[in-house]
């Protein structure tokens, strides 16, 4: 964090001089920020602009921990959350910092339930004969449950920990970072020749022979208003919760004890990780919430219902290790950027840009942990016009896109 926050203001005074980039990435959240390391590694004149103060808690980056898991019932996620493992190894020996601890993940939910049998074989997890004999007998879910844990490849992720690693290594890299810096246009540049024009709510104009669009919640309005692109996403308020650990039960519960991360298809959509960030607390929280528009949030809302619903399957299923009857001890509020199926969108945004405008959005509550892989992909787009590392880890990007699944103004 302090990495980030020291590298700008020396950053943002050459901004001014040099308005001229191969890459400017528009959003400096974990997928932005990600892009931006990437393509200043790769020697480009990088540009990242942020609409707020970097590391804000106002999109869906924020926050201490992120789940990292194979268990995917889709299997074109495998070879993306394999290649951004490695990449998460490489980038903590390149930075010095630590943001990945491993540990296992327990998938669960109602015996039969196909989602959750397709993530159980795809991570090859081995189903639990008798939970009640492991981790100290915490869980304890209803008849009909089937639960599978993976031993390996899972642990969590210090969320802005790892924001602020990728903007001090782009910064480090060369690249020219900038807050409080919101884009209100990405025009054509006018000279023709290709190139594009950035322009933000404070009158300046940077020039980038590629522009990539990584912003979050914020991807509908902005896609609309600077080329009439209708793309379906939609933001949820979520809400993050800790809960306080009962007495004596704080160590087991730990990841350094094994304490699994865990997620559910079944009702509620619960997910936890261990206790880690908060000692004597641990984080268990439901995907899902309602809509919202990301400039005017109702903040509380949602809140209530989701405090009910986690409150009510801990006393049922971890009652004898959690509290829930005084109700959560935090709650952050947070967005979940949702595609109608769920699937993230790395395209081009074609029709008068063509390929000079990437798009990285609609990341669907699971885009954390696929961040390294994911900004790897849209620098390489940007500068090469394909992603090699893509190619050569199994992941066929083609199929990601706005063109394939969305109307557009172009009718792609
Ligand atoms: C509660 C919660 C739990 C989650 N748990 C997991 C998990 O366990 N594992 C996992 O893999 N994923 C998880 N996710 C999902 C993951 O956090 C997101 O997919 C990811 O953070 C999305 O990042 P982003 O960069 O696309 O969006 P954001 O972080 O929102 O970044 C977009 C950025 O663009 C900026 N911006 C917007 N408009 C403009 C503009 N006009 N000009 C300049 N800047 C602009 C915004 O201010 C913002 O900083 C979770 C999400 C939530 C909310």
């Amino acid at each position: 964090m302090a990495a980030a926050a020291l590298a700008h203001p020396l950053q943002a005074s050459s901004a001014s001089h040099r308005s001229q980039f191969d890459v400017i990435v528009v959003g400096a959240g974990i997928i932005g920020s990600c892009t931006a390391h990437a393509a200043a590694s790769r020697g480009a004149r990088v540009l990242l602009l942020e609409r707020f103060d970097f590391l804000h808690h106002l999109g869906s980056s924020h926050g201490e921990s992120r789940i990292i898991r194979d268990a995917y019932s889709k299997p074109r996620y495998l070879p993306m959350v394999r290649l951004a493992r490695r990449l998460w190894s490489d980038v903590e020996a390149e930075s010095g910092y630590r943001v990945y601890t491993p540990a296992p993940h327990l998938s669960f939910g109602p015996r039969g339930d196909a989602t959750l049998l397709a993530a159980v074989e795809n991570a090859g997890a081995v189903e639990v004969d008798d939970l009640s004999k492991r981790w100290g007998g915490a869980f304890r879910l209803p008849d009909g449950s089937l639960a599978a844990v993976s031993e390996h490849g899972g642990g969590v992720l210090n969320a802005s920990k790892a924001m602020a690693m990728f903007q001090a290594l782009a910064v480090k890299n060369g690249a020219v970072v900038r807050d409080n810096s919101e884009v209100v246009a990405v025009e054509k540049a006018p000279e023709g020749g290709g190139g594009v024009a950035v322009k933000t709510s404070g009158g300046e104009v940077f020039r980038g022979a590629k522009c990539v669009v990584t912003v979050g919640a914020w991807a509908s309005k902005l896609l609309r208003s600077v080329a009439g692109v209708e793309i379906p996403i939609q933001p949820l308020q979520t809400l993050t919760l800790y809960w306080r650990i009962k007495p004596g039960r704080e160590e087991s519960l730990t990841a350094k004890a094994g304490f699994p991360t865990f997620s559910s298809t079944g009702e509620p959509p619960v997910y936890g990780i261990p206790s880690l960030e908060i000692p004597g607390l641990i984080k268990i929280s439901c995907d899902g919430g309602p809509p919202c528009d990301p400039d005017s949030r109702d903040w509380a809302a949602g809140d209530r219902e989701v405090t009910e619903r986690v409150a009510r399957w801990i006393e049922v299923a971890m009652k004898d290790h959690v509290e829930a009857a005084g109700g959560p001890v935090i709650r952050q509020a947070c967005m979940s950027c949702m595609t109608p199926d769920s699937d993230f969108v790395i395209d081009f945004l074609g029709g008068e840009f063509g390929e000079d405008v990437v798009v990285g959005v609609g990341f669907s509550g699971h885009g954390f942990k696929m961040a390294p892989a994911v900004g790897k992909f849209l620098a390489e787009m940007a500068i090469d016009g394909k992603s090699s590392t893509a190619a050569e880890a199994g992941v066929c990007v083609w199929g990601w896109g706005v063109g394939w699944r969305y109307t557009s103004a172009y009718g792609t």
